[in-house]
């Protein structure tokens, strides 16, 4: 046994090897050592002829699903390998093939799955600077290919389709995507696969083969020549797992990146479209908020959809006139919403039907989810919208796989495919007649025991049954004395006797032949039925997406309908002109309607970059990313929470948010900024939204600030020209930039200043501010007022100190460019418009003597430049104490 072991084992080195003995899977050696830690279980030992014991570990082979997922989910690939004849029949040592292997991008189990979530598999070739990419989900029969150039817009790819396992070919680990990172951070399995995988000719044929086609050209591949690879490799990578045809993967659709909106990995995150930045949940994504799907289908179909932003006018224009007419037909959607309730995962059920795994409580649930397509279809047909009369059209009916279900399956069947209980009366003839005989059998069985009690006279006699006996009649010790000749003995307990006769046994044989048969003939029967079904996969799979696209867009008319979306107006001339914007996710959160609306206005010529001040704890984050989130959520079709918007269809978003430490991948705080940064310069072009926040806060405030202004100067003067900006910064020295570079406006959000405390007002005005408020704002926070009051000194000191030390530099460096900055942007002209800000501002006259007073008593000619500079800089902060609204300065 251990030697056909290891000649198993050999085949599938990579793989934990589920090796079948009895009622077990038993695992040896490494694999036994591996598994039993990462399943916490016994690891044990077994002689095998060695000097030392093999290490070995097993798991009841009724619960192996639970472990497997669990091996699964940890990345390993598990090999299992059944007995494929019955131990009865076998002479000598019971044939063992492996039947499966199972990798977490492959697997089938859906009870390891969220169903709202795709399991894709991804293989990339790498060829030169070029990838081929091809993505599949065999759990529902989607499968993909294209070609992207470049490891960045291939990381792209991989962060859309967070696929749970990449196969690759070795160029891959040399090509500049850090492998160790997918692996890690982003928890995705990458496996080599050996190179015949990956043979031109090879790859051709297998394609060739399973799509029954004779030229690639019919299939849309003619000129993706990686992308080619990438699929022939994936398809005869499920070969090879599935050990069998992947028949339910029926079309394969060639994609271009350049279809749809980019966004990179860190922009995904920190918009949290699918997930939140922190706790990586749904709740408090975009997601959470879109999502009110009634359908597994609809919920992937919905997060495909906000993973993939289209950037076609026509396209998004169709997508939101569906979901107009949703929501103006409230009744209609809701009963579409009704009807589409009791749907099941139509094309995960298709797969487990196609690869033979579905049970007779599937098919009833398929056939359940089937009978409501007629209703779903009339609704649809009553609609006009272009979008909607074509998924009208894509849906069929199936009424006559709906009816053969009906027709064939018990409706309360048992999950069991052998034991019977699941082929519906009027059927099958057969059927009728065997379990017929099986009822009847039982009416004999009661004639005999009447005959034989008066027979023998034996008042208490009883026919019984049990599996290992079969039927007997069982007589108890104080009437053994009168039992007749004719009765064998077949068991004796303490209390009774157990004999059979002949015509008991003969009524045995009929009842439990025809027992078998049922059985047995009930099995086929389903197996047949799940076949015929299985035929009709290309069918099933395009009314699935029907029903995915109807089940989203009705959920997208609802979320508009209750949050008070309204349907943007899209453009490509490039203007964004958002009225009364809010944060669709902020707004959710916040209760009683207490989300202040802000309006945004970028175009390609005066209105390209707003540089956006104003106190930490204002809402400036918030208000960029309710920008690019309206952006995007007209992008996708949906309606947006504005009172009115004009959206300018961005080609990309990106954003720099925030400072987020990635330690995993070694790089700090400031390294991560920069690399974002470097991305968004290099990327960008002049279709695309950018987001940035905060850049340069990371480093001191001289190398910050230079940066950020450097930052904003390309985007302004070079090819980017054009590309629409909300940069949010504390350094107040930016606002400077308005009227010096073509299209920077100044904005800040307003707050109202209380003696030591603010007043957040969340509105976004014109205009620069020209305080922090982070004392006010560690205030709030709750930081001791011992800690407060130092601060207050701290700031003081340390500005009068400012100035002193840059005065230094300037005398030191003549004309450095850093100092030089520095000094310009704090010696600018200031003037102070007051915006007009109704009630809000408050005036505090008192004052002005003092200062006025100090000022003519100075002795200037006995003072240092740098006392002198001192003081001034000491009379102005008074000065500006005296405005008690910020955002003031034009
Ligand atoms: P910092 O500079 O410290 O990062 P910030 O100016 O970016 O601060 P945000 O993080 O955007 O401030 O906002 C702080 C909080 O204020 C948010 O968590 C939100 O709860 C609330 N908030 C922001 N904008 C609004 C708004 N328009 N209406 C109501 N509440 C808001």
């Amino acid at each position: 046994m251990m030697a056909k072991y290891l000649e198993t084992k050999e085949q599938y080195k990579d793989c934990i090897l589920f090796y079948r003995l009895g009622d077990f899977y038993e695992m040896f050696f490494d694999d036994a050592l591996t598994a039993s830690k990462a399943l916490e279980i016994t690891l044990t030992g077994k002689d095998c002829g060695l000097e030392e014991r093999a290490p070995m570990c097993g798991i009841p082979y009724h619960a192996a699903d639970t472990y497997l997922n669990r091996l699964v989910a940890k990345g390993y690939k598990v090999a299992i390998c059944e007995q494929v004849e019955d131990p009865k029949q076998a002479k000598g040592l019971v044939k063992r093939e492996v039947i499966r292997i199972v990798t977490p991008g492959t697997n089938l189990d859906t009870n390891a799955m969220d169903e709202t979530k795709h399991n894709y598999l991804m293989a990339i070739v790498c060829m030169a600077d070029r990838f081929g990419v091809s993505i599949a989900d065999i759990s529902t029969g989607d499968y993909l290919v294209t070609e992207v150039d470049g490891c960045r817009k291939l990381l792209d790819e991989i962060t859309k389709f967070a696929p749970t396992e990449i196969i690759c070919n070795d160029s891959f680990f040399v090509s500049g995507v850090d492998v160790e990172d997918l692996k890690n951070r982003l928890g995705i399995a990458v496996n080599a696969l050996e190179n015949w995988y990956f043979g031109d000719e090879r790859c051709k044929k297998t394609l060739l083969d399973h799509f029954h086609v004779s030229s690639l050209a019919g299939l849309g591949l003619g000129e993706l020549n990686c992308g080619i690879i990438a699929a022939g490799a994936l398809l005869q990578y499920l070969m090879e797992t599935q050990k069998t045809a992947i028949a339910n993967l029926t079309s394969l659709n060639t994609y271009f990146a350049g279809k749809y909106m980019v966004i990179d990995s860190s922009t995904r995150r920190n918009l949290e479209l699918c997930e939140t930045l922190r706790e990586k949940q749904k709740r408090g994504s975009l997601l959470w908020v879109l999502d009110k799907t009634k359908t597994a289908m609809g919920a992937r179909l919905l997060r495909s959809f906000i993973e993939q932003p289209l950037i076609d006018k026509e396209e998004i224009s169709n997508r939101l006139e569906a979901v107009g007419e949703l929501k103006d037909n409230a009744i209609c959607r809701e009963e579409l919403r009704e009807y589409l309730s009791p749907v099941y995962d139509l094309e995960r059920l298709i797969s487990k039907i196609s690869y033979k795994t579905a049970n007779p409580r599937d098919l009833i649930a398929f056939g359940t989810s089937l009978s409501m397509l007629p209703h779903i279809k009339y609704i649809l047909s009553t609609m006009k919208s272009p979008l909607l009369v074509e998924v009208c059209e894509q849906m069929d009916e199936l009424q006559d796989v709906c009816d053969l279900i009906d027709r064939a399956i018990m409706e309360e069947p048992p999950i069991q495919i052998k034991d019977g209980g699941i082929i519906k009366e009027g059927y099958n003839e057969e059927i009728d007649r065997l379990r017929a005989a099986k009822t009847e059998g039982k009416t004999w069985l009661a004639q005999l025991e009447a005959k034989e009690r008066e027979n023998t006279g034996i008042k208490n006699l009883k026919i019984k049954y049990n599996k290992v006996f079969g039927y007997y009649l069982e007589v108890t010790n104080s009437f053994k004395d009168m039992v007749p000749d004719y009765y064998t003995r077949k068991q004796t307990l303490t209390n009774a006797e157990r004999y059979i006769t002949p015509e008991l046994k003969e009524l045995e044989d009929i009842i439990l032949g025809a027992e078998d048969k049922l059985f047995s003939l009930e099995y086929n029967l389903f197996s047949d039925v799940r076949e015929q079904i299985a035929k009709e996969v290309e069918r099933i799979q395009k009314t699935a997406k029907a029903v995915a696209a109807i089940d989203v867009f009705a959920s997208l008319a609802l979320v508009a309908e209750r949050n008070n979306y309204v349907c943007p107006k899209m453009n490509e001339k490039g203007v964004i002109d958002i009225k009364n914007g809010r944060h669709p996710v902020v707004e959710q959160m916040i209760e009683n309607d207490m989300f202040i609306a802000n309006d945004t206005y970028l175009d390609n010529s005066k209105n390209r970059i707003s540089i956006i001040t104003g106190p930490n704890m204002a809402g400036k984050s918030t208000y960029m990313r309710q920008s690019a989130l309206i952006v995007l959520m007209a992008q996708i079709g949906s309606f947006v929470p504005t009172s009115s918007a004009k959206i300018g269809i961005v080609d990309r978003i990106f954003t720099r948010v925030g400072a987020s430490d990635d330690l995993a991948s070694g790089q700090s705080t400031f390294m991560v900024e920069m690399t974002e940064v470097a991305n968004i310069l290099r990327n960008a072009t002049s279709n695309s939204l950018l987001i940035l926040d905060e850049i340069g806060r990371g480093t001191s405030t001289f190398d910050g600030l230079s940066i950020a202004w450097a930052v904003v100067e390309h985007i302004a003067n070079t090819r980017l020209l054009g590309a629409k900006t909300l940069f949010a910064t504390h350094y107040h020295e930016l606002t400077e930039l308005q009227g010096k570079l073509s299209g920077v406006n100044n904005y800040c959000i307003a707050v109202k200043e209380k003696g030591d405390d603010i007043v957040f007002l969340r509105k976004i005005v014109k205009g620069g501010a020209d305080k922090s408020y982070g004392i006010q704002v560690a205030k709030l926070a709750g930081v001791p007022d011992s800690v407060i009051e130092r601060a207050k000194e701290l700031v003081e000191e340390l500005s009068d100190a400012d100035i002193t030390e840059r005065a230094k530099e300037i005398e030191a460096a003549g004309s450095a460019p850093q100092a030089k900055t520095a000094t310009k942007v704090r010696n600018r002209p200031k003037t102070y418009d007051q915006v007009d800000m109704g009630q809000m501002a408050l005036f505090d006259t008192a004052k002005d003597e003092d200062i006025l007073k100090e000022l003519s008593e100075m002795e200037i000619a006995s003072m240092t430049p740098l006392e002198a500079l001192n003081t001034l800089n000491r009379l102005q902060s008074k000065l500006k104490n005296r405005w008690s609204v910020t955002g003031v300065q034009g």
